[in-house]
């Protein structure tokens, strides 16, 4: 049935893409935690094979509780259609994947989630295929990277780790003129605090390891497609495809050709799809987003507020902060909270090593808790330079945007004044 009124987010957020078990009555999304599904009879089964009729053959390409996922997002983010996969990773992994060829290029920020650079510059260049990194927010350096075997510019909203934010709609135009499609990595703004398909964005991402899920128990990811962009001219979708028996994705699904293809071919060969129960634990995650991201982002711009006045602190990035390069692209496009992501410097004092001091601070910290994740309802805490970018020179650390002194924080749903607390006594012992 067909509701007679278009719901609101919140509304989406606990029903889109289920209804109550028409076997049980369950209300919850029940977890089908099964591998295969019983075909009616052969024809059925020729037919699910042969993409001519829905249903779900095999849990590696569907599954009925990650559709529900599936399309509970979808209907959050304004798109035409999802695919859920095994992690973020995986979700870039797919959407590459099914749009390049060897000898395909992207044009990509600079300022990406370390594992992203790691994905893009040596695993995609096993695949041959070519990518130009660009300061996000030189707009002319997207354009002039372009070449004729461009075939996606690739950006996060809210980027990492300095938090700048993407001009999409200029972006989005220069990918429109060029017939390339925009993929957008939403994982720290989720489609909460900005949908970028209202912007022009193609295709968008995430890890819905992080704010989707929102309590840090499941790892999962998300390609979503807006259905606006035309690949009737665009090889991997529009061509007919050797490995679907010449199956033509665009002329056969149209709007739906590339995430069919995502479905079809990308998760059939490299299996990262999502386990039922995970689409379970992101799904009750998910029907709370918007309150959480109030609260996360509430904290978030109160703490950027008072780091930012500490005697102590050098310098906060939070694109919340009028002080951020990117303030005014933030009030534009996250005018609920510009994410709960921050990160900050402490003041060098006397000769003590900025990396010695950063650890200090975080060793002396309560209630954060120090660890490589963001989008927990806890607070966390990580010095990249001594973890995540150890193996990096000085040099090498300042080129990817991570000082010495980087100290990155991910705001959770805490009791605000705690987290307060929790910052000033480890400032105040760094004195001591
Ligand atoms: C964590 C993260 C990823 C990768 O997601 P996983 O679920 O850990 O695989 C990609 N992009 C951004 C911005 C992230 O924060």
């Amino acid at each position: 049935m067909k509701a007679e009124r278009t719901f609101g987010f919140d509304t989406r957020m606990v029903h889109a893409g289920h209804i109550p078990d028409a076997a049980t009555g369950a209300r919850a999304a029940p977890i089908y935690q099964t591998s295969s599904y019983v075909f009616y009879d052969a024809d059925q089964a020729a037919d699910l094979f042969d993409l001519k009729r829905y249903g779900h053959l095999y849990s590696r390409i569907s599954n009925p509780t990650v559709a529900v996922l599936e399309e509970r997002l979808a209907s959050l983010e304004g798109a035409t259609g999802a695919v859920a996969t095994a992690s973020g990773m995986a979700a870039q992994f797919a959407a590459f994947m099914t749009l390049l060829e060897p000898g395909d290029e992207i044009v990509a920020s600079s300022h990406l989630y370390g594992g992203s650079v790691v994905q893009l510059t040596y695993t995609l260049k096993k695949m041959g295929v070519i990518v130009r990194y660009v300061d996000p927010t030189d707009l002319q350096a997207w354009e002039q990277a372009i070449t004729p075997r461009t075939r996606a510019l690739y950006s996060e909203l809210i980027g990492n780790p300095r938090g700048s934010v993407l001009d999409i709609q200029a972006v989005a135009g220069v990918a429109e003129a060029q017939r390339i499609p925009l993929i957008i990595d939403n994982t720290i703004a989720t489609p909460y605090l900005c949908r970028p398909m209202d912007f022009g964005a193609t295709i968008t991402v995430y890890s819905a390891t992080k704010f989707i899920g929102g309590h840090g128990n499941s790892l999962g990811g998300v390609v979503l497609d807006s259905g606006k962009f035309d690949y009737s001219h665009f090889p991997a979708i529009a061509a007919p495809s050797p490995s679907y028996h010449n199956l033509r994705f665009f002329d056969t699904f149209g709007h739906y050709g590339f995430l069919m293809k995502v479905r079809a071919e990308t998760l059939r060969d490299t299996g990262a799809c999502l386990a039922p129960m995970n689409a379970f634990l992101l799904l009750q995650g998910l029907e709370t987003l918007s309150l959480r991201m109030e609260k996360h982002v509430a904290n978030a711009l109160t703490i950027a507020r008072y780091l930012e006045a500490h005697s102590q602190v050098d310098w906060v990035a939070y694109a919340g902060l009028p002080s951020h390069p990117q303030f005014d692209l933030a009030q534009k496009y996250l005018p609920q909270g510009a994410g709960a992501v921050l990160s900050f410097g402490l003041k060098r004092q006397g000769s003590e090593d900025v990396r010695l001091r950063s650890k200090r601070f975080i060793e002396r910290l309560q209630l954060f808790s120090h660890l490589a994740n963001i989008g927990d309802v806890r607070s966390l805490v990580i010095h990249p330079a001594s973890t995540t970018h150890q193996q990096l020179s000085d040099e090498e650390l300042e080129a990817c945007g991570v000082g010495a002194d980087l100290i990155r924080l991910s705001i959770g749903i805490e009791t605000e004044e705690d987290l307060l607390w929790d910052l000033e006594q480890a400032l105040r012992a760094l004195s001591s």
